[in-house]
Formats: C-alpha cells, sequence, structure tokens
C-alpha cells in the first residue's frame, strides 16, 4: 500500500475518469438504482444497502485501519450498536477495559438489562488479570487506549496474542477514535474489529456526526451487512462525502493536534493552579485535574478561545468535564474510583496557534484561584 498520507489524499480521487476526469469524488444522492435487467445489478440497488460514496468512503477506511472492509454508520453509538447486535446474544458474556467513553457504558448497562448480556471490567493493568476474567460464554473484549478520560494505555498486541492463544474465538474490539489509524493501526496487532466515533478525529470539524466499523474478515462483513441492511443506521451520502473530504487532511491534523498538545501538556504541569497532567504523549487528548483553591466553574466562565463544550478531536479547543458531561451516567463511586472527580477536566487540544491556547488557559486558570 502507498503510505498512510498518500492513501488518504489520493486514496478516494480519480473515481469519475470514465466521465469527468474529476479530481475530487463526485457525491451521489440517489436512493434508487436502474436494473440492467432481471437479476442484474450495477452493484447499487437501494441506498440501505449500498451508495457509491458511501462505499467509497468505507473502501477508504479499510485501506486506512489496514482491514478486510468497513462500514460506514450514522454515528458512533451506531457502530457500537453494530458490533454488539450481531456478535452477541441474550447470556453472552463480554469484558471491557474500565475507563471509556461513558456513553459506552450506557450502552453496555442496557444490553446487560435488556438482553441479559453481562460484563465485567478490566482496569487495563496485567493481561494475566484479563485472562482470569474470561468465562465460557465471554464472546468479545472491548478496549479504548489511550483510555477516556485517564489517559491509560492498554498494550493491544499483548492483549490480542494472549486472548487469541487462549480462545482464538473471542473478538478484540478497539475503540481507535482518540488516536486514529495515524497512530495507531489495531488490526495490524492482532484486534479483530476497529471501531469508530468518526464524529471525532476522523472528521475533525466539528460538523458531522458519523461511525464506522472496520472487520478482519469477509465473514465478519457479511454478518455486519445483513444486520446493517435490517436495521438501516447507515450513514447518509453527504455526511459520507463530507467525511472522504475530511480524511484527506487527516495526518497533518492528528501531527498538529500532537505537537500542540505536547506544548500544552509542559504548560500545564507548570502552572500552580494544576496538580496533575494526564497526556499519553501523543495524539490531542490531554486531561488534568485542578488544584485546590481553584473553581472548575471560574475557570470555565474565563475562557475566550477556547469552548466549553461536549465533544472532541476537531480543529477546535474544547473542554469538557467528564464528571459532570460525557461521565455522567457511570455510578458515582465507579467515576471516583477511576479518578473522574469534579476537579478532572479534559481538553481536546485543537488547531488554533499555541500561543493563544497558553494564555487562553493561563489566564482562565489564574482567574479560577479562590479569594
Ligand atoms: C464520541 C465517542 C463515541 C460515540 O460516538 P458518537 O459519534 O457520539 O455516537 C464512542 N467512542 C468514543 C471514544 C467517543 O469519543
Amino acid at each position: 500500500m502507498t503510505k498512510l498520507a498518500t492513501q488518504l489524499i489520493q486514496g478516494t480521487n480519480g473515481t469519475d475518469d470514465q466521465h469527468t476526469g474529476a479530481i475530487v469524488p463526485p457525491l451521489y444522492f440517489s436512493t434508487a438504482y436502474r436494473h440492467p435487467g432481471l437479476g442484474q445489478s450495477t452493484g447499487y440497488d437501494y441506498a440501505r444497502l449500498a451508495t457509491p460514496t458511501r462505499t467509497l468512503l468505507e473502501q477508504q477506511l479499510a485501506a486506512i485501519e489496514h482491514g478486510h472492509s468497513a462500514l460506514a454508520v450514522s454515528s458512533g453509538m451506531a457502530a457500537i450498536d453494530l458490533v454488539f447486535s450481531t456478535f452477541t446474544q441474550t447470556g453472552d458474556h463480554f469484558l471491557a477495559s474500565d475507563d471509556l467513553y461513558g456513553g459506552s457504558f450506557r450502552y453496555f448497562d442496557v444490553r446487560k438489562a435488556k438482553y441479559q448480556i453481562d460484563y465485567d471490567t478490566w482496569n487495563g493493568q496485567t493481561v494475566a488479570d484479563l485472562l482470569a476474567k474470561i468465562k465460557p460464554n465471554t464472546r468479545l473484549i472491548w478496549l479504548e487506549t489511550p483510555s477516556n478520560p485517564t489517559m491509560k494505555i492498554i498494550d493491544i498486541k499483548a492483549v490480542t496474542s494472549a486472548v487469541h492463544e487462549k480462545r482464538p474465538d473471542i473478538l478484540v474490539v478497539v475503540d481507535n477514535t482518540f488516536l486514529t489509524p495515524v497512530y495507531q493501526q489495531p488490526l495490524t496487532e492482532g484486534a479483530d474489529l476497529v471501531v469508530h466515533s468518526a464524529t471525532k478525529y476522523l472528521s475533525g470539524h466539528n460538523d458531522l456526526l458519523a461511525g464506522a466499523v472496520i472487520t478482519s474478515t469477509a465473514a465478519q462483513e457479511t454478518a455486519l451487512r445483513d444486520q446493517l441492511t435490517t436495521t438501516g443506521q447507515t450513514l447518509d451520502p453527504f455526511d459520507a462525502w463530507l467525511l472522504i473530504r475530511s480524511l484527506k487532511t487527516l495526518n497533518v491534523r492528528m501531527k498538529a493536534h500532537t505537537a500542540n498538545a505536547q506544548a500544552l501538556a509542559k504548560v500545564l504541569k507548570n502552572d500552580a493552579a494544576v496538580s496533575r497532567v494526564l497526556y499519553a504523549g501523543v495524539g490531542g487528548m490531554i486531561s488534568f485535574y485542578l488544584a485546590k483553591g481553584y473553581d472548575v466553574n471560574a475557570f470555565l466562565q474565563h475562557l475566550k478561545v477556547c469552548s466549553f463544550a461536549e465533544s472532541l478531536g476537531a480543529v477546535e479547543t474544547l473542554v469538557t468535564i467528564p464528571d459532570v458531561q460525557t461521565h455522567h451516567d457511570m455510578p458515582v463511586a465507579q467515576r471516583r474510583a477511576l479518578g473522574i472527580t469534579p476537579n478532572l477536566i479534559r481538553v481536546s487540544v485543537g488547531l488554533e496557534d499555541v500561543a493563544d491556547l497558553s494564555a487562553d488557559l493561563r489566564q482562565a486558570l489564574a482567574s479560577a484561584k479562590e479569594a
């Protein structure tokens, strides 16, 4: 394969050479497609099954994650639901790393209550501990790394090799939303499936909602497509096209997010208002604890360049309070055990000039000092 940066930019181009030579791929809105004859198809029949624009996006997502194929769906949660509704059933069990997207836990709890699909969590530390939690009815293992919001790292390769040696039938699924294939390609490390909230870094501009599942085998694709055709939470053509466009800058955006985040992590570490900084060293996500004697709401009120808002992964810097936003549905005892406290602040570092971001955070922190 061509290198990632080239694939991102060129991989979806030139599809209209037969007609116009357009550099950029066309956008097909049609929901219905003429059949050449009885029992014949151009490959496209009806938009819930496939559209040319979505197919092009799916080929690109599969290529950049080194997968067999990809399915583009209407949101990250739709991607998670697609995996669970395809590969688990009543009475199954699964394992999940303990510090992950709050909405995933909300989904897990609904699965448990409605379908008796029970789960246990793993603290991401030792693989032996994970293996010990596997039950005869364990169907899949769900990982997010770096973890959200406390940025713990899981060694994907160590997990997949140990799990598959013990139980080749267990699917290891990685939510790769935070690092993207620019920094982490879980399928090359033995994972079975990758999911994304493409709403975040893959799209990168806070302007579309999308999700993806990337497969490693043809059998997985068949099962997932049957399910998706049945339930219909597909990605619409316009958002598919916007995502194709957004992916072209993924490599440069991720590198720039990292550069800004590395610089800001240093600034935060040296600020008296900050007691601890959590940063994986790569990517654009930083969490930090506000020191005693500083007020979270005052900090938020004084932000001018950064926005207090609930999302991540885009060019605009967003500041989130996981305890009251992304992770609020988690029981409070569980939040505290993970280090999700009221003074934990998560920053999705954007691509504004880092001097402006630094100045903005520092003045807001200084203004947050209690009298
Ligand atoms: C946002 C997010 C999701 C959910 O995606 P939506 O596009 O909001 O449905 C899942 N996983 C992670 C890591 C996320 O950040």
